[in-house]
C-alpha cells in the first residue's frame, strides 16, 4: 500500500492527465496530427507551382488552365486546412484543460482542511484560473504551433536547398542570427511589458487605499505623499511603455531588410558565372519560388520565439498545477470506520435522539478515556516557531473546562488540533480515544462542533446557513436548534434567502450556535464570540450557550473569568 502510494506521489500528475485524454480522444489527436502535416505540405506546394508557370511564361509557352486550377486549389485547400487545424488544436486543447480542471477539481474535495487555511483563496483560485488558461495557451499556441512552424521551416529550408544549395547555406547562416535578434527582442519586450503591468498595479494598489484614507490624506495634509506615489508608479510605466515601443518599431524593419538582403544578395550571385553558377544558378521561375520561400521563412521564425516564450511563461503555471495535484491528502478513515460509514444512518450523522441532551451517554468513547486528550503535544504552523509546547490536557466525559491564556498563545489553535484541522508535529491528540482526522464524515457533526469567533454565513437560505447543505438535516432539527438558542422567529423563515442584514451582530452569533448544535454534538468547542456586544445581547448570548452546553463535553476559551461557567480552568503559558 505505502510503496503503491509513493509510487503514485513520483508521477507525474499533469503528464498522466494529458495521456489519459490524448488516448481517450485518439480520433480527435489523430486528426490534428494529420491537419499539422497537412497544413505545413500545404504551405511549401503553392510557390512551388507559381515557379513552374513562371518557368513557363519565360519559354515562352502559356499558363495552362490546369496549372491555375492547381495553384488555386492548393492555396484554398491551405486555407481550409488551416482553418480545421485550428478548430482541431482548440478542440483537443479545450478537452485537455477540462481533464486538467476536473482533476484539480477532485484534488480539492481531498484536501485537508490546513492546506486551505495556509494558502491564500486567491491562490487557490489560481490553480483554476489563470495557470490552467496557461497550461491551455502553452498547448494551442505554444507546443502545436511550435511543431507546426518548425515542420514549415524544415520544409522551406529542404525545398530550398534543392532548388539553390548557395541560396539555403546563405539561409542557415543567416537565419540563427536573424533568431537570435528575435528572442533577444521578445526577451526585452516581455521585460518591458512586466514593468508595465507591475507598475499598472501599483497604481491599481493606491487607488482604493487612497480613496479609503482621503481624509486622512487631507488632514494630514499629505497630498503631496500621495502624489509622489502616483508620480513614481505612473513614470516607471511610461519608461516600459517606451521601451516596448521601442523593440516593436525596431523589429519589422531589421526582419524585412534582412530577408531583402538574402534576396539581393542571391539575385547578385545568381548572375555571376564559375563555381556561383552551380550553387545560386536559378531559372527565374525559381527564383519565384525561392524568393516567396524567404518572404515566408521569416514569419514562423517569429511566431517560433513568440511560441517558446509562450511555453516558458507558461511551464511556471503547469508547475504549479503540479505542485498542487501533488499536495499531501487527506487521511482516509480507517476501514473499520469506514465500514461503519457505509451503514451509517440518519441517526448517526445527525442524531436526532436527544438522550444525550438527558444526560444519557451516548458516545462512543470507552469510559476510561477522556473525551478529549491531548499528549504532550507540540505544534508549529510553520516547522520552525512551535505554537505550543509539550502542552497536556484531559477533558472527562460531561466535564465543562475553560482555557485561559493571554492572546496568541495558542487556544484557537489547540480547537484546530482537537477538530482535527492540522496534526501535532510530535505527542498525540484523541477525540474519545480516536485522532479526530479519522472520524467517518457522517458522525464528524454528531461528535465534535465548533461555535467560532465569528459567524461565517454562506450563500443560500436560512436552513442552509444551519445545516450546510447537508441534506440529512431536517427542517425540524432546524427548528429545535432555533429554538434551543432562543432564535425562535427564524423558524418560520427558514426557506428564506439569507442576507447578512437580515440578523443583527448577535443574533448572527446566536445562529452560529444553531449550526453548531444541531447535529446533537457530544462535545462542543466555544471559541470567546461575546467580544463587540451590549451587555443584554450579551447575557442572551451566554444563556444559549449554557443551554448548548446542557449535557455535553464542553471546551471552551474565555479571556475574563466573570463568564467562566464551567468546572474546571486550563490555564496556558
Ligand atoms: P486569541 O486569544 O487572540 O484568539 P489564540 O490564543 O487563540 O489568540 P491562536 O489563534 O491559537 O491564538 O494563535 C497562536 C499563534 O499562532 C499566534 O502567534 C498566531 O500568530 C499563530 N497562528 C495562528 N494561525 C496561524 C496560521 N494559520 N499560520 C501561522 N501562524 C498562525
Ligand atoms: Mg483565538
Amino acid at each position: 500500500m505505502k510503496e503503491s502510494e509513493t509510487k503514485r506521489k513520483t508521477k507525474d500528475p499533469v503528464r498522466e492527465t494529458i495521456l489519459q485524454t490524448l488516448i481517450h480522444h485518439a480520433p480527435l489527436a489523430v486528426l490534428l496530427v494529420i491537419l499539422i502535416a497537412a497544413s505545413v505540405l500545404l504551405e511549401l506546394l503553392p510557390p512551388l507551382v507559381l515557379g513552374q508557370a513562371v518557368d513557363r511564361l519565360t519559354d515562352g509557352l502559356r499558363i495552362t488552365a490546369s496549372l491555375a486550377a492547381v495553384y488555386f486549389a492548393f492555396s484554398a485547400l491551405g486555407g481550409l486546412v488551416n482553418a480545421f487545424r485550428e478548430a482541431a488544436i482548440t478542440a483537443v486543447g479545450g478537452k485537455l484543460t477540462h481533464a486538467l480542471r476536473s482533476r484539480e477539481e477532485q484534488k480539492l474535495a481531498r484536501l485537508p482542511a490546513s492546506t486551505y487555511i495556509a494558502s491564500s483563496s486567491g491562490s487557490l483560485t489560481a490553480r483554476f484560473t489563470s495557470d490552467a488558461d496557461a497550461f491551455e495557451s502553452m498547448f494551442s499556441s505554444g507546443i502545436v504551433s511550435l511543431i507546426a512552424d518548425l515542420g514549415a521551416v524544415a520544409g522551406m529550408l529542404a525545398v530550398i536547398f534543392r532548388k539553390s544549395p548557395g541560396l539555403g547555406f546563405l539561409l542557415l547562416a543567416v537565419l540563427p542570427l536573424l533568431f537570435a535578434f528575435t528572442r533577444r527582442v521578445q526577451k526585452r519586450m516581455l521585460s518591458a511589458h512586466r514593468d508595465n503591468r507591475k507598475a499598472v498595479a501599483v497604481v491599481q494598489g493606491y487607488l482604493p487605499e487612497t480613496i479609503a484614507n482621503i481624509r486622512s490624506l487631507h488632514v494630514y495634509h499629505a497630498e503631496n505623499f500621495a502624489r509622489k506615489r502616483y508620480d513614481d508608479a505612473i513614470g516607471d510605466s511610461f519608461r516600459a511603455t517606451e521601451r516596448t515601443n521601442l523593440y516593436d518599431a525596431l523589429y519589422s524593419p531589421v526582419i524585412l531588410t534582412t530577408s531583402a538582403v538574402v534576396v539581393a544578395v542571391m539575385m547578385s550571385l545568381a548572375g555571376l558565372q564559375g563555381p556561383f553558377l552551380a550553387l545560386f544558378g536559378i531559372s527565374v521561375g525559381t527564383a519565384v519560388t525561392v524568393i516567396a520561400y524567404v518572404g515566408k521563412i521569416f514569419t514562423p521564425l517569429e511566431s517560433i520565439g513568440m511560441e517558446i516564450q509562450t511555453i516558458q511563461g507558461a511551464i511556471a503555471g503547469v508547475g504549479r498545477i503540479r505542485e498542487f495535484l501533488n499536495l499531501e491528502e487527506m487521511e482516509e478513515p480507517p476501514a473499520d470506520d469506514m465500514a461503519k460509514d457505509a451503514d451509517g444512518s440518519a441517526e448517526d450523522l445527525c442524531g436526532a435522539d436527544s438522550s444525550r441532551n438527558s444526560g444519557g451517554n451516548t458516545g462512543t468513547a470507552p469510559a476510561e478515556t477522556g473525551a478529549i486528550v491531548l499528549k504532550n503535544v507540540t505544534f508549529s504552523y510553520d516547522g520552525e516557531h512551535p505554537v505550543l509546547n509539550h502542552f497536556s490536557l484531559d477533558i472527562r466525559k460531561g466535564e465543562k473546562v475553560t482555557l485561559m491564556g493571554r492572546t496568541g498563545a495558542g487556544k484557537s489553535t489547540i480547537f484546530r488540533l482537537i477538530l482535527g484541522l492540522y496534526e501535532p508535529d510530535s505527542g498525540s491528540v484523541l477525540v474519545n480515544g480516536k485522532n479526530p482526522r479519522s472520524l467517518p464524515k457522517t458522525q464528524r457533526r454528531s461528535t465534535l462542533a465548533c461555535v467560532e469567533q465569528e459567524f461565517h454565513s454562506v450563500e443560500g437560505t436560512v436552513m442552509d446557513q444551519i445545516t450546510l447543505g447537508n441534506p440529512e438535516i431536517s427542517g425540524e432539527q432546524c427548528r429545535e436548534a432555533l429554538r434551543l438558542v432562543g432564535l425562535d422567529r427564524l423558524s418560520d423563515h427558514l426557506e428564506e434567502r439569507y442576507s447578512a442584514d437580515l440578523l443583527s451582530h448577535g443574533q448572527n452569533q446566536l445562529l452560529s450556535i444553531a449550526r453548531a448544535v444541531v447535529c446533537n454534538p457530544e462535545i462542543l468547542l466555544l471559541d470567546e464570540m461575546s467580544a463587540g456586544l451590549d451587555s443584554q445581547t450579551e447575557q442572551l448570548l451566554l444563556t444559549a450557550l449554557e443551554r448548548a452546553s446542557a449535557g455535553r463535553t464542553v471546551l471552551s476559551i474565555s479571556h475574563r473569568t466573570s463568564a467562566i461557567t464551567g468546572d474546571r480552568i486550563v490555564e496556558i503559558a
